[in-house]
């Protein structure tokens, strides 16, 4: 099936039976996210998530000193 991403505009071919093929069947085409897009967003997601594990992993090192 032909999809497009949402993101960058790029047309890519999937594979009928690939989960991500299957996955859109049940929902809008323009849904779709290409992996560098994806790929993208899931680094910013996980800088931000590190981020935080780091504060408050920090947090509790601190407690601990005490
Ligand atoms: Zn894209």
């Amino acid at each position: 099936m032909k999809v497009q991403c949402v993101i960058c505009d790029r047309q890519m071919v999937l594979e009928d039976d690939s989960p991500a093929a299957k996955k859109l069947r049940n929902r809008p085409i323009h849904t779709f996210m290409c992996s560098a897009c994806s790929d993208r967003i899931k680094e910013k997601t996980e800088a931000r998530h590190s981020t935080g594990n780091f504060r408050l992993y920090h947090h509790h090192a601190k407690v601990d000193d005490f």
